[in-house]
């Protein structure tokens, strides 16, 4: 039985008359918290490498110059890709196991279309060996790795063909997906920069190879430009077209004049850029593709636009044969196909079904099954398969289009920072493969400009960090939000111009959007360390961008990382 004394002694406190300070209770912990920030699976994915939980972060707290500054050092072309990527990172993003992912891709657009129309504080760095380097093709890899050689102190020299830089971006791909005035901004920017560019001069014709190795590198970046043909009778007859031709002029504002109806020729980007033009132009438009929709290697929103604005599918079908009609028309004979086992690239392979034909009649034909390189000037030892090869020679350099990479901007920025950087190592006589290796985000291909900078000084590199997975993650910390959808314009609207067809985000889509990111691996100062730790052994410093762990007291407990929602803070045994 409990008599009143023992009553009461359930209430007494034990009150010290002195600091607990000297309680130091940490010495008992074996195991202690450590922030060890990693790599979003997202940023893994991007090829450019954007820090993306980084510049999701700043534009969160509404920084958006700081969110521009943050992706233009890994990134010249913001604005570009913020519309016309293929967005590996929102397929990796984590968020998409728990909702829908992160809208990745309209925040970078967001962003550069946000922040203000200074141009962020570029400045070369100082370089004591400054080598010259020529770079011949000014489209997103030349671009790229004519911005990061001079942000590294070098100085480039650009010989493009055409009379405005650009490549693809400028000459391709059409204004309602990508405005002029979006990359004549970037472009611009990239120019505040020492390069030179020396445009109207085609390497091969008004300059020759040989010339340019009277650089101290060369980078190869010349696309691939040439239509490839069909090969089949009657495809140089009068309106029959080639898909590259036919976009460039009218990005080159050529009058340009379509009737009733133009049949289209492939499944890929330029199949569907020139459907959607010849719809704009007034023509219907139907695309013909030899698989199905499935194979279609165009970007799967561009398919459905399409659809949506009223493009026609005709899908396993191949031309065999153009013959023009006494009505001045155009008759494409066709072979139907079937699929049947895998190609060399692991696609479905489409065969003929025998003896099955269709017949299709058309006002237009304009062929787009993909575009193949000029190797014409180039040195035959450079060559391997119809594309640019340099592996046995170290000084010159090359990527994008030319070389056997995925024809994707993204990738093709990727290149050009990857050449710049080997020819700043070429130069210091670095090894490419162990930097590389260090400054590597993840496993699957892109690397960090900022990690190159931060150990090029010492030739110190930190080494790569390990990606978060979302199994990593404290999901409990988090709460479903729809993801906004990207408003469109009208159609309408749509196809009466080549206005741009996406909107763009409102400043509270855009708010929303950022704060759906989990910053998987890096600190957001959500402060829940701070917060949940039982024993106050976190302190904030003033400006509570950091965060201080007072080891003498901290138990080892692991209510910290058990609070952290990312990952950041992980016990490790204690020395
Ligand atoms: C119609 C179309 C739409 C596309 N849409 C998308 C998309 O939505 N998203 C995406 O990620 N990718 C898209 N792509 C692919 C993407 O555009 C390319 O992968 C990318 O542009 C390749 O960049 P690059 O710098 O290697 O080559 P390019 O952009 O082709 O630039 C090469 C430059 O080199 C110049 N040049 C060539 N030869 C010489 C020479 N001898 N001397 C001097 N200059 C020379 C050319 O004039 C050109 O300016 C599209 C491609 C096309 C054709
Ligand atoms: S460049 Fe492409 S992959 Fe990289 S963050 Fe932007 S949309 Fe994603
Ligand atoms: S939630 Fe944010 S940091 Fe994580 S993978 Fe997605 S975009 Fe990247």
């Amino acid at each position: 039985m409990k008599t009143d004394s023992d009553h009461s002694s359930e209430f007494v406190i034990p009150i010290s008359y002195g600091s607990t300070e000297v309680i130091e209770t940490g010495k008992w912990g074996f195991q202690k918290p450590q922030t060890s920030f990693m790599t979003a699976p997202c940023q893994e994915a991007c090829p450019a490498g954007n820090p993306i939980p980084q510049f999701l972060y700043l534009s969160g707290e509404g920084r958006y110059d700081e969110a521009l500054r943050a992706l233009l050092k890994e990134n010249p072309f913001p604005g570009v890709c913020g519309r016309v990527c293929f967005h590996p990172c929102e397929t990796d993003c984590n968020r998409a196991q728990y909702d829908e992912s992160v809208s990745v891709r309209s925040m970078e657009r967001y962003v550069s279309d946000a922040a203000s129309n200074q141009p962020p504080n570029l400045k070369p760095m100082r370089n004591r060996d400054s080598k010259k380097v020529a770079i011949v093709g000014a489209g997103p890899a030349g671009l790229s790795c004519a911005y990061f050689l001079s942000l590294l102190g070098h100085q480039p020299t650009i010989f493009e063909s055409q009379k405005e830089p650009g490549g693809v971006l400028r000459w391709g791909i059409p204004g309602y997906r990508l405005p002029k005035s979006v990359l004549k901004k970037e472009i611009q920017r990239i120019f505040h920069l020492p390069i030179e560019i020396r445009t109207g001069i085609k390497v091969g014709e008004d300059l020759s190879f040989d010339e340019l190795t009277r650089f101290d590198a060369v980078f190869l970046s010349p696309g691939a430009r040439l239509n490839a043909p069909l090969s089949i009778e009657g495809e140089d007859l009068k309106r029959v077209w080639k898909g590259g031709d036919f976009l460039e002029r009218i990005n080159s504002k050529d009058k340009v004049t379509l009737v009733r109806e133009t049949l289209v020729i492939g499944g890929g980007n330029t199949a569907m850029d020139v459907a959607r033009s010849a719809l704009r132009l007034g023509s219907k438009a139907t695309v013909a593709y030899r698989r199905t929709r499935n194979e279609m290697p165009a970007l799967q929103e561009e398919i459905v636009e399409a659809e949506e604005e009223g493009v026609g599918f005709e899908f396993l079908i191949q031309p065999v044969k153009v013959s023009l009609l006494k009505n001045k028309r155009l008759a494409v004979k066709f072979q139907r196909m079937k699929l049947r086992g895998l190609d060399r690239t692991g696609r479905p392979k489409a065969i003929p079904v025998k003896g099955k034909f269709l017949t299709l009649e058309t006002d237009h034909l304009i062929t787009a099954v993909g575009e193949q390189v000029d190797l014409s000037w180039i040195p035959q030892d450079l060559i391997k398969n119809g594309l640019v090869d340099v592996h046995p020679s170290p000084r010159i350099f090359a990527g994008g289009d030319a070389v056997d990479q995925p024809r994707t901007i993204v990738t093709a920025i990727s290149a050009g920072k990857r050449a710049a950087i080997s020819i700043d190592l070429y130069r210091e006589g670095g090894s490419y493969s162990e930097v590389f290796s260090k400054i590597r985000l993840g496993n699957k291909g892109s690397v960090s400009m900022e990690a190159y900078l931060s150990g090029k000084d010492g030739g110190k590199w930190r080494g790569p960090l390990e990606v978060v997975s979302y199994e990593k993650l404290n999901t409990l910390f988090f709460e479903p939000k729809k993801r906004a959808k990207m408003r469109q314009l009208s159609l309408g609207r749509r196809l009466k111009n080549f206005l741009e067809v996406n909107v763009g985000f409102s400043s509270e889509e855009a708010q929303l959007s950022a704060s759906r990111c989990f910053s998987c691996g890096t600190c957001n100062y959500c402060y829940n360390c701070y917060f949940f730790c039982p024993e106050g052994a976190i302190s904030l410093d003033s400006d509570h961008q950091t965060r201080t762990v007072d080891l003498e007291h901290c138990k080892g407990c692991g209510t910290c990382a058990k609070s952290c929602p990312r990952n950041v803070v992980e016990m490790k045994e204690s020395s």
